[in-house]
């Protein structure tokens, strides 16, 4: 029997540096990346399929209708949600499998899975989360101003998570959730079913 993938979430606020990190981890091929739907519209540099599917507000309202999404919640004004048969597939076939959302599609993923490994990943200081959201220069000064705010609500949630993952160096960063979800895989909880034959 093919033993279940580890299902990864990793949150944080937009300029904690997520993006880069989850790019690397997924590089490393370790990982599959599940893509998300969105109502947002696309950046410059965004593609169909690669970064999200990108929906009008009724195709993704159909999407919830049709139990089609794991989880979905709203963010600055836009829907995002992640597709349920990706991920289900995926684990089943015994891959780790990374969702990248934010705070309250997390709790819900966590109600679903309880085993999934949670991370919160956080800049090393405020001023730098700004730093990063301003230079990146893919947001006007209403959204930015939007992501700020949120982003330090988002941080009050920061104890729900499992792992805290300081992202000061993109390496480091990588490294640290590599760790984490290698002794996921030894956490005493996943060995409850296994221990019964040995009674
Ligand atoms: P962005 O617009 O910067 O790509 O993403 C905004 C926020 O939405 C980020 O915190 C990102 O992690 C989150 N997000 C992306 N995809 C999903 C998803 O499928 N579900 C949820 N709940 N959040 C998502």
């Amino acid at each position: 029997m093919i033993e279940k993938g580890t299902l990864i979430i990793i949150s944080g606020p937009s300029g904690s540096g997520k993006g880069t990190v989850v790019e690397r981890l997924i590089d490393s091929m370790a990982y599959s990346l599940s893509i998300s739907a969105t109502t947002r519209r696309p950046r410059d540099y965004e593609k169909e399929g690669v970064h999200y599917f990108f929906k009008s507000v009724d195709e993704f309202k159909n999407m919830i209708e049709n139990d089609e999404l794991l989880e979905w919640a709203e963010f600055c004004g836009n829907y995002y949600g992640t597709p349920k048969e990706y991920v289900m597939g995926r684990l089943n076939e015994g891959k780790n499998v990374i969702l990248e959302i934010e705070v309250l599609g997390a709790s819900q993923v966590k109600e679903i899975f309880p085993e999934a490994v949670t991370v919160f990943l956080i800049p090393p200081d405020k001023e730098e989360l700004k730093k990063r959201l301003i230079g990146r220069g893919t947001e006007d000064c209403e959204t930015i101003e939007k992501r700020i705010k949120r982003a330090s609500e988002e941080i009050e949630l920061l104890p729900n998570y499992d792992y805290v993952v300081i992202n000061d160096e993109v390496e480091n960063a990588v490294e640290r959730i590599n760790c984490i979800v290698k002794a996921s895989k030894f956490e005493s909880r996943r060995y409850i079913e296994k221990i019964k034959d040995f009674k």
